[in-house]
């Protein structure tokens, strides 16, 4: 996870509670992407060792366990830039030219040009992440699913290319992510400013919950609504009893109840759903050595694994 600032209900929804799960099943390893960070954040370098550890803080809160998964940071770890750069030397560049995301930050994202060579190169850097640890899966967004085919494609050049098998092709664990928009009804996003962030205040939530776009059909009060376009109600279903979800349905689609009371029934789920995070967060945020302690534990974990698999490559490539 790239660490671009404070996660936000999106993150979590759309990543973070899939990876909870997964450690409970699997071996799990979980880094920070600083160095993938640089790609937009390069004129703000010094941005990223804050948004690293409140990334790390919101992991602890929703409930990444170290006992269960490793928890680490990608820069701690030299063998992703060696083997980022030695994948790099096999890798076309038209096979990067077309990766759709490439295409798309070039028209997309106007605060920062896009046109590095570290952005063009990312995949690789993605790659290198991946098969550093041997990975069987990588839990990924549908929309995700043609990195990893480029992964899976460079593991077998390389293998191709030098006639051992060194690393495992990586498949995609997709996991359904729920549509989740921002209070204003674009993608929830921190750069459209419309986000709900882990550690907003109960105030804070209940100030952008009452804010938020809904029906835009729904006018006037005696207008009726549909939940089925209405923005705040996927946050219902994400929060709300199936009891509560029944009788709003209805209840809007004929003008019973109001957008203001069904807002307001929407804080009180939601903010029973987020105290625990919230809860855990404070307690987290004040021992920052703490945290700071799981990641180098983390790292030195990750780095012995990292670095095994580093020479098992040289080995192969016989340098
Ligand atoms: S009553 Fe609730 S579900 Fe219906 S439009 Fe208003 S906010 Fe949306």
């Amino acid at each position: 996870m790239q660490p671009s600032g404070r996660l936000h209900l999106g993150n979590y929804h759309g990543a973070l509670k899939n990876w909870l799960a997964l450690q409970e099943d699997y071996d799990c390893f979980y880094f920070i992407a600083d160095w993938h960070a640089l790609t937009t954040l390069y004129e703000d370098p010094h941005l990223i060792k804050k948004f690293s550890f409140d990334v790390a803080v919101d992991w602890l809160a929703s409930g990444l366990d170290p006992e269960k998964c490793t928890l680490f940071v990608q820069s701690e770890i030299p063998a992703h830039a060696e083997l980022h750069l030695l994948l790099s030397m096999i890798v076309p560049v038209p096979w990067l030219e077309r990766n759709p995301t490439y295409k798309e930050k070039q028209v997309e994202v106007k605060s920062v040009d896009m046109s590095s060579y570290g952005f063009l190169g990312y995949p690789v850097l993605q790659t290198a992440d991946v098969v550093l640890y041997k990975a069987d899966f990588v839990p990924v967004g549908i929309d995700q699913a043609p990195h990893l085919e480029l992964s899976r494609e460079i593991v077998r050049r390389f293998h191709n290319l030098y006639k051992k098998k060194v690393f495992v092709e990586p498949s995609a664990k997709i996991s359904e992510i729920p549509k989740l928009n921002g209070v204003d009804g674009r993608k929830m996003s921190k750069s459209y400013n419309n986000a709900i962030y882990l550690s907003d205040s109960e105030k804070e939530i209940t100030k952008k919950i009452k804010g938020m776009l809904t029906d835009p059909k729904r006018a006037r009060r005696d207008d009726p609504g549909e939940p089925d376009v209405c923005n705040l109600f996927p946050f219902h279903k994400l929060y709300s009893s199936e009891e509560m979800q029944e009788e709003i349905i209805p209840a809007c689609r004929t003008a019973q109840i109001g957008c203001g009371d069904c807002k307001l029934k929407l804080v009180d789920s939601m903010l029973a759903g987020m105290r625990p995070i919230m809860e855990k967060r404070r307690e987290i945020s004040v021992n920052p050595k703490e945290v700071k302690e799981i990641l180098r534990a983390g790292t030195e974990k990750a780095g012995k694994v990292a670095h095994a698999t580093l020479q098992e490559v040289k080995q192969c490539m016989k340098i």
